[in-house]
């Protein structure tokens, strides 16, 4: 089409074409950073709600930029997955939890377990579960001090068949398996009795402001109820403030992972953090205030 004279569609098909365009470029600069190793892996701790103490860690990517400071995940892994870039994406970041996990373990501190995310894609992968085997060895990681936590959907376009299989190959192999952000998405409450899940983390969408609204502390209960029926461990995500992090203790959650203890920290920080919030529980009262239950 001559300039000036424009089909409609250019109208709409511009804007995407950008949006293309600007995917394909993070796809390279991320292969890129992927190479040169710029990507790093903080961790956020997960504490118990009664004492604040230390029940594990997650594992969370971080890409540096020049000059944006850091890029958030959410921009980056849904391109990742969808250029098939989140395979190997995914296996440098459970390299890295696992060499983290190691030098842990030899220098002393007990982090309970470390908790890595696995993208759908990943997930379906044929022979994911050697791989995970085999990468626990090669860094000598008990298989328990791992957990793979995957989101709902992992059951998007994909059987419960063949979930369950994947799921019982990594039971096998002796991981805790985690349902991540429960609650957002596909619901897959017809069949979470038989999926051998160890661990639960409900949505940050239903812990905010719960202990300001009744119904949606009566909706975060439910969940919990609803976890704890099937044995499963509770964490709480997005624990932002005083009043949500005693809430999911009157709940008797027996975890939270949130700003409320701290975010995301390079692993050299994780120990002054968790001390820090230890400390400034004794400091708050309001941090143990008793809510209606
Ligand atoms: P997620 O697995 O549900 O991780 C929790 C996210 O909530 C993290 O965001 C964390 O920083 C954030 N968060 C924790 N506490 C609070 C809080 O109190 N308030 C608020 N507002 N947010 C909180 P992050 O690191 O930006 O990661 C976002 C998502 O990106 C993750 O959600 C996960 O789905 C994905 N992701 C991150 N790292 C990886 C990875 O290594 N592999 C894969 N496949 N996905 C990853
Ligand atoms: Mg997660
Ligand atoms: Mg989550
Ligand atoms: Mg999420």
């Amino acid at each position: 089409a001559k300039e000036g004279d424009a089909p409609k569609y250019k109208f709409f098909s511009a804007p995407l074409n950008e949006r293309l365009q600007a995917e394909m470029l993070t796809e390279t600069l991320l292969r890129a950073a992927l190479k040169t190793h710029q990507l790093q892996l903080f961790y956020q701790p997960q504490v118990c709600p009664q004492q604040g103490k230390l029940i594990g860690l997650e594992a969370l990517i971080r890409w540096p930029h020049e000059t944006r400071g850091f890029i958030p995940p959410n921009e980056f892994i849904p391109i990742a997955e969808k250029t098939g870039l989140i395979l190997e994406l995914g296996q440098y970041v459970l390299n890295e939890a696992c060499k983290q996990a190691a030098h842990w373990t030899h220098s002393g501190f007990d982090f309970r377990q470390i908790s890595v995310n696995v993208s759908p894609l990943q997930f379906r992968q044929t022979n994911f579960a050697k791989t995970v085997k085999r990468t626990l060895q090669t860094y000598g990681v008990p298989a328990n001090h791992l957990c793979l936590e995957v989101t709902e959907n992992v059951f998007v376009d994909t059987s419960e068949k063949l979930v369950l299989n994947i799921l019982s190959e990594l039971q096998k192999i002796g991981v805790q398996l985690s349902l991540d952000d429960f609650g957002s998405g596909y619901s897959s409450l017809t069949y979470l009795h038989r999926l051998p899940f160890q661990e639960l983390k409900i949505d940050r969408a239903f812990l905010t402001h719960a202990d300001r609204h009744e119904q949606k502390e009566q909706l975060f209960q439910a969940i919990v109820g609803l976890g704890r029926s099937l044995g499963l461990r509770i964490i709480a995500e997005g624990a932002e403030t005083a009043g949500e992090y005693a809430l999911t203790a009157a709940h008797r959650c027996d975890g939270i992972q949130g700003y409320f203890c701290s975010a995301a920290v390079p692993a050299g920080d994780i120990q002054a953090r968790i001390s820090a919030f230890q400390r400034s529980l004794g400091h708050k009262p309001e941090a143990t205030i008793e809510t209606s239950a």
